[in-house]
């Protein structure tokens, strides 16, 4: 893990256009989700995200509305409650966690309600969901934030490289 982590904090602010580049030269190439999902498998069994949660520590997660239903229940509270509580609306209507760090991001990187977990946490980075060959912009967003989606993105770089 931490030849991952360090690669990635040395290296990932430099190269954000050069993925950025990258990652728009797959666009419909459908392969790429294929190549994208084995790699999610292959680097998270190499990154222990509870020495990590970089993402909970900087990016307030998007919370669906039922997401914030099945939280709501879990933690026992109407779910108006818990979303004057614990969200805020963005202006086309969509909510997310009203701040980072995340308020159920527990000292020792643990999640206090992760079995109920917003799906968005659940998925994050998102290297492993239909449809990453499309998501170039969030794709190159994500290598600044998580470790393991820049290791993702450098290894595609071998598998997909751009034709010139
Ligand atoms: S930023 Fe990436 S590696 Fe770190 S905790 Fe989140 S998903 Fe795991
Ligand atoms: S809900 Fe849990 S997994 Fe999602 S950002 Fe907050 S602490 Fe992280």
């Amino acid at each position: 893990m931490k030849e991952i982590v360090d690669s990635w904090k040395n290296h990932a602010k430099e190269e954000y256009d050069e993925n950025l580049t990258f990652l728009k030269s797959l666009k419909g190439n459908r392969s790429v989700d294929e190549s994208a999902a084995s790699l999610d498998n292959t680097v998270f069994d190499k990154v222990d995200c509870l020495k990590c949660a970089n993402c909970c520590k900087t990016t307030p997660a998007i919370v669906s509305r039922p997401d914030a239903k099945r939280i709501a229940k879990h933690l026992g509270v109407p779910t108006k409650t818990f979303i004057k509580k614990f969200l805020i609306e963005d202006y086309d209507g969509s909510l997310m966690i009203n701040g980072v760090p995340c308020s159920f991001l527990n000292k020792d990187n643990t999640c206090q309600i992760y079995e109920v977990r917003p799906v968005a946490c659940r998925e994050y980075p998102h290297t492993a969901q239909f449809g990453f060959h499309r998501r170039s912009r969030m794709n190159a967003q994500n290598t600044l934030v998580c470790p393991a989606a820049y290791e993702i993105v450098k290894r595609l770089m071998g598998i997909h490289p751009i034709k010139k």
